[in-house]
């Protein structure tokens, strides 16, 4: 049985309608002054991305920065998913599967994001899904999205006091990159073809399991 279930974001559980891309833009406009590189959102890590950003423009990092950085990023978000118009949605048959799985005293779920917390929470917030998500691996905690896997873990024992074993977790995400990081945790990934990737492209990563949408679940 799984009895906990890790949640990526984006793609996954929402589709922001480009309210998160525009923020990193705009903060890296006010940062850096410039738009900065393209970016590749799918499974990346926000501290993964500002060390793009860092690399593109040949800048040491810098803690003070990176805050800043991340502050300003926050603001914009919270500022475009209020006011900016963009076209956001909770993805099909999110809230039902997180309804149910609410009602089973035995399922924790969190979260298992690239996004940093503050934009994590921002996020479902404004989505009206941040009671189903007490803890959870983020963005900020490395830029590396295969070591987050143990943090959430970590987070869902001192959020439970319980353990658990690999095999009783569930990692459900959108990307190649969510399915790498259920492998480095050693627990399976429901993949679902809500993202940017196809039922196809994702099979070829050899998930648990993959689905059009959360409603199959
Ligand atoms: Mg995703």
């Amino acid at each position: 049985m799984h009895r906990l279930w890790l949640f990526d974001i984006d793609g996954t559980l929402v589709d922001t309608g480009g309210a998160g891309l525009t923020a990193l833009t705009e903060a890296s406009i006010a940062c850096f002054g410039d738009a900065g590189p393209e970016l590749d959102l799918a499974g990346s890590t926000d501290l993964g991305i500002i060390r793009n950003f860092l690399d593109h423009f040949g800048r040491e990092e810098d803690p003070d920065f990176v805050e800043w950085f991340f502050s300003t990023y926050l603001e914009r978000l919270e500022w475009n998913l209020a006011h900016g118009g963009f076209p956001g949605k909770v993805l099909p048959g999110a809230v039902a599967l997180l309804e149910r799985l609410e009602q089973d005293p035995d399922i924790h779920v969190g979260l298992l994001t690239g996004n940093i917390a503050g934009g994590a929470a921002a996020k479902m917030r404004h989505f009206g899904l941040d009671r189903h998500f007490p803890f959870g691996g983020y963005g900020c905690d490395f830029a590396d999205r295969n070591k987050l896997g143990p943090v959430a873990v970590a987070r869902a024992t001192a959020h439970t006091g319980r353990t658990f074993e690999p095999e009783e977790i569930l990692v459900v995400g959108d990307t190649p990159k969510d399915i790498a990081c259920a492998k480095a945790l050693g627990a399976p990934c429901i993949a679902v073809a809500t993202g940017r990737f196809t039922i196809e492209e994702l099979r070829e990563h050899a998930p648990y399991r993959v689905i059009a949408s959360l409603k199959e679940l």
